[in-house]
């Protein structure tokens, strides 16, 4: 059951099969398919069937139905190549390196030859246990008004 789709992006597009893909995977609220500029061989996207470019704001349902999906399509990609790591990544957000505005989630193999996701992981330097129970006390209020 597609929810609500957008007329121009191209993942919206490619649900309504007015753009092709190289589909992997398909159920009422997901479709799987290869990244057409891969950062290895397997690359593959998990969309869901509504238009909408946070994660956070994707109806419950959708959400709900991309967990099942992106592991199952995991574990196609490592039962077909012989995959043994990778890193599974949704990008929200220009700054945070989003093209398409339409939730996605990217199942990246880690190539033997170093091919895949590369990330420049730099831990805060200046953030003591206080700070982060600051903050956590926000979020957990936060979470619980939800
Ligand atoms: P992101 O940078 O997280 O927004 O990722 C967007 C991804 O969509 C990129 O890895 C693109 O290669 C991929 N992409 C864009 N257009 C297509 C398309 N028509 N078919 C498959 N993948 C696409």
């Amino acid at each position: 059951m597609a929810g609500e789709l957008c007329d121009s992006c191209v993942f919206c597009k490619i649900i309504r099969g007015q753009i092709p893909c190289h589909k992997v995977y398909e159920d009422e609220r997901v479709l799987a398919f290869a990244d057409i500029g891969p950062l290895s061989e397997g690359h593959c996207l998990v969309v869901p069937k509504h238009h909408e470019q946070f994660f956070h704001r994707l109806p419950e349902p959708y959400a709900a139905a991309l967990g099942p999906a992106i592991s199952r399509v995991a574990a196609g990609v490592v039962d077909a190549l012989g995959v043994t790591d990778y890193n599974i990544i949704n990008n929200n957000g220009e700054r945070c390196g989003q093209t398409v505005a339409h939730v996605h989630w990217h199942i990246v193999p880690k190539g033997e030859d170093g091919s895949g996701l590369c990330l420049d992981w730099r831990a805060l330097k200046d953030v003591d246990g206080e700070k982060i129970s600051e903050y956590t006390q926000k979020i957990r209020d936060a979470v619980g008004k939800r």
